[in-house]
């Protein structure tokens, strides 16, 4: 796209507020007919970090070392975050007081404060509800990744092929021709697994038929050994994903859920940092303490 395009164009790629701008022609436009979002469960999730390699694998991750990764350099799209109860102290386990694990990676906000801040409108939003990371237009400027509030974007500070040598013969064999390997002063982050998405997307529509859940799964969904992440449309009442957010009355363009907490009927949804109204894609299931039981 030319830069004269990206300006005449400039407001629809400037996503609209899924709260605020409704009614705006924008943003009634913009439900297609797919919205990708995930739901993780933190009970299932063991923090065995298979779904951070998966996706090392699949999207052409350079593992950075040590010494990169103590310089803030990391490339993880995804990471698995550790938390301690305070009552039990770090380092202090017991049977059930022991870390939480959390995966966590971009949460594909519907309100991104990565794209309002970027220069060159290099990061916006996709129409099917997508944060999106233009490679090529990026000019490095890390607003972005100051402006996320996860944390979750990560620059390339070395051009790894070349200079780093990330891949040495024959391991660049193992690289993923569908999609590029990132050269030096570009911002990334995960993209929801997107060559995935648009294979799938491209798929239904060539036959016709609206995607459903069997026609994707992530490359961290795909890997995780005790299926603790959901993926899928949530457009789709019948998809997986559609169904765990209702029945954990989470909605998408709600920053306080409303939710109905009767006694025997605790819900275990939530999304991180939603009171910021970036509106994530992304829901979690808190873990169950056997002594909350
Ligand atoms: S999590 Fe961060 S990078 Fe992802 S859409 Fe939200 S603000 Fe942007
Ligand atoms: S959805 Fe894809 S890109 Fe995002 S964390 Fe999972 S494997 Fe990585």
């Amino acid at each position: 796209m030319s830069v004269s395009n990206l300006l005449e164009n400039w407001s629809k790629f400037r996503h609209t507020h899924p709260v605020d701008d409704k009614g705006h022609p924008d943003w009634e436009a913009y439900p297609s007919d797919i919205k990708w979002a995930m739901s993780i469960d933190l009970d299932a999730c063991t923090g065995c970090n298979a779904c951070s390699v998966a996706c090392y694998a699949e999207n052409n991750l350079p593992v950075v070392g040590k010494e990169k990764y103590s310089h803030g350099q990391a490339m993880h799209w995804m990471r698995i975050e550790r938390y301690w109860d305070e009552t039990a102290g770090v380092g202090e386990f017991s049977a059930d007081q022991g870390a939480r694990f959390l995966p966590m990676m971009c949460q594909q906000c519907e309100a991104a404060p990565c794209e309002t801040v970027c220069p060159v409108g290099a990061t916006n939003h996709t129409e099917d509800g997508l944060n999106s990371q233009i490679y090529n237009r990026c000019i490095g400027s890390r607003y972005c990744s100051a402006n996320c509030p996860y944390k979750v974007r990560y620059f390339n500070w070395y051009n790894y092929p070349e200079q780093e040598n990330a891949w040495p013969s024959p391991l660049n064999q193992q690289l993923n021709p569908d999609l590029t390997v990132r050269t030096k002063g570009v911002m990334e982050k995960c993209t929801f697994c997107k060559q995935r998405t648009y294979t799938a997307r491209n798929n239904a529509k060539t036959e016709g038929r609206p995607v459903q859940d069997s026609d994707v799964q992530t490359a961290c969904q795909e890997a995780c050994p005790v299926g603790a992440i959901t993926f899928g449309n949530l457009f789709n009442p019948e998809s997986q994903v559609a169904k765990q957010w209702q029945s954990q009355q989470v909605e998408l363009t709600k920053e306080v859920q409303d939710k109905d907490e009767k006694e025997g009927n605790r819900l275990r949804g939530y999304r991180i940092l939603e009171e910021l109204r970036p509106y994530p894609s992304v829901m979690y299931l808190e873990r169950v303490r056997e002594s909350a039981v």
